[in-house]
């Protein structure tokens, strides 16, 4: 896995930069399920630590719970527990079931990205082989929390800053501009067809006035 950490705080990036929380009134309850959502995949490595179950498994670490099956499940019932109340419309709906989906997803996407540990059980339960993507540049992070800090965690950590927490910054940097730039111009626009109808209103007055005289 990449750290649980790093897991969460792409979840909060997905939010930013799509700008998903405008599409719900409690936004408290959408941060606290973006940044959840993305980490829960690991909950099975209690199975692997705590029940023995074997991590070639289909629960094994890395099998269902980092599938896309497990990330849409998830995804609906997010939003049909927690969001329900919020009466969205069918687009809305739709979209945060995308959202949920999207960044429990990116958990795998990442794993599947690290140097370590068995692949991605993407399509489980219909297909439990594991998948890495050919390019794999994170460090895998040791599942135990005790032998993360004890051996490599300010490597691992320096890791992922590089490849994913700077990358992300960027993007919502990128986003806030382009937001910044889209409100100016419209600024703009409206300000100049202001003036447009002032002027016309005056020179339509200055037309009228001279046609009484
Ligand atoms: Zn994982």
């Amino acid at each position: 896995m990449a750290t649980i950490f790093t897991h969460s705080l792409i979840g909060l990036a997905v939010g930013k930069i799509f700008g998903t929380s405008n599409l719900v009134i409690s936004k408290k309850r959408f941060w606290i399920f973006s940044f959840v959502c993305p980490a829960l995949p690991d909950t099975d490595s209690l199975g692997l630590l705590y029940l023995g179950i074997p991590y070639e498994h289909i629960f094994g670490h890395r099998g269902f719970t980092h599938s896309i099956f497990f990330s849409v499940f998830l995804g609906l019932l997010v939003v049909f527990l927690f969001f329900r109340k919020e009466n969205l419309n069918k687009l809305n709906s739709f979209l945060l079931i995308m959202y949920f989906t999207l960044i429990t997803t990116t958990h795998s996407i990442l794993d599947a990205l690290t140097n370590g540990g068995l692949g991605i059980a993407f399509f489980s339960p219909f297909d439990n082989s594991r998948h890495f993507f050919p390019y794999r540049p994170l460090e895998v992070s040791p599942l135990s929390i005790d032998k993360f800090f004890k051996e490599r965690g300010l490597d691992i950590l320096s890791n992922e800053l590089i490849w994913v927490l700077i990358p992300a910054l960027i993007f919502i940097f990128i986003k806030i501009v382009i937001k910044k730039m889209i409100v100016k111009y419209k600024a703009n626009t409206k300000d100049h067809s202001k003036r447009i109808n002032y002027n016309e209103d005056v020179s339509r007055h200055q037309f009228y006035g001279r046609d009484k005289n």
